[in-house]
């Protein structure tokens, strides 16, 4: 089974000399593997210093956004080629952060789930219900998470589709120490292969702890962490974990 563990590291954390030392830490666990990637993906004026940095790495890096436009009067834009180039491999879309603090629509997330195949960096296209979409039952959640799926990838051919990685992550389990439940985590990834044939990341209050109980299934290919990827010991032993799973 190939499996993905993606950090995501937000605004995280304020040094550069803090980014070394936590992409140090996951460098000196992480093995050349061919079925299993680590990913970090750090604040965006970091991915070029740890990409340049002499540390030896088999982590991958990635970037936490990218605009749709390659150049222009776009004050504070960063584009996917540029992203690329600093040594990104991978850039997450549609965060719920970025969809709630910066208003970004299905049809923005969309624009930059094109240009970010376009100049080559894979995609982790990020999904999931509220709360109160998630208090009517998982059948509504499914609903909720089909239409942002249907919106976000508008006009990608299946093949494409079926290349991106997309997060389930409830926005009720995002650093709330609540993650989903394994069982309904699997059932909405595998509803979300069936509809674009692409894998499933789940994400949500994952660690050390909980991490197993998602990855050995099959339907889910891995995880996106937040908190627990800015806690060097911690994102440590969930390399380790999901490096015996391959
Ligand atoms: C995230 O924000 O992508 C995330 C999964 O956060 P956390 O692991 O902290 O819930």
């Amino acid at each position: 089974m190939a499996k993905l563990l993606a950090a995501n590291w937000k605004l995280n954390p304020t040094s550069i000399k803090e980014a070394e030392k936590l992409f140090l830490a996951a460098s000196r666990v992480t093995r050349s593997r061919k079925n299993v990637e680590i990913l970090i993906c750090p604040p965006s004026p970091f991915i070029d210093r740890l990409n340049a940095s002499n540390i030896e790495s088999k982590v991958k890096l990635g970037a936490q956004d990218c605009f749709w436009e390659e150049k222009g009067a776009y004050t504070g834009e960063v584009s996917a080629p540029m992203l690329k180039k600093l040594g990104a491999s991978y850039v997450i879309t549609g965060h719920s952060e970025r969809r709630r603090y910066k208003q970004e629509t299905d049809e923005m997330i969309s624009k930059k789930v094109e240009a970010a195949l376009k100049s080559g960096l894979k995609v982790i296209l990020c999904v999931g219900e509220s709360l109160t979409v998630r208090a009517k039952g998982l059948p509504e959640a499914e609903k909720f998470v089909a239409d942002q799926l249907a919106k976000d990838l508008a006009g990608l051919p299946r093949k494409e589709k079926s290349a991106i990685i997309i997060a389930y992550e409830p926005i009720w389990a995002i650093g709330t120490g609540r993650a989903a439940k394994p069982k309904d985590a699997v059932k909405m990834a595998k509803k979300i292969t069936d509809l674009t044939g692409a894998q499933v990341l789940y994400g949500g209050s994952t660690d050390s702890n909980n991490l197993e109980d998602f990855i050995q299934h099959k339907e889910i290919y891995g995880a996106l962490v937040g908190g627990a990827s800015i806690k060097a010991e911690e994102f440590k032993k969930m390399i380790k974990i999901i490096q015996k799973y391959v």
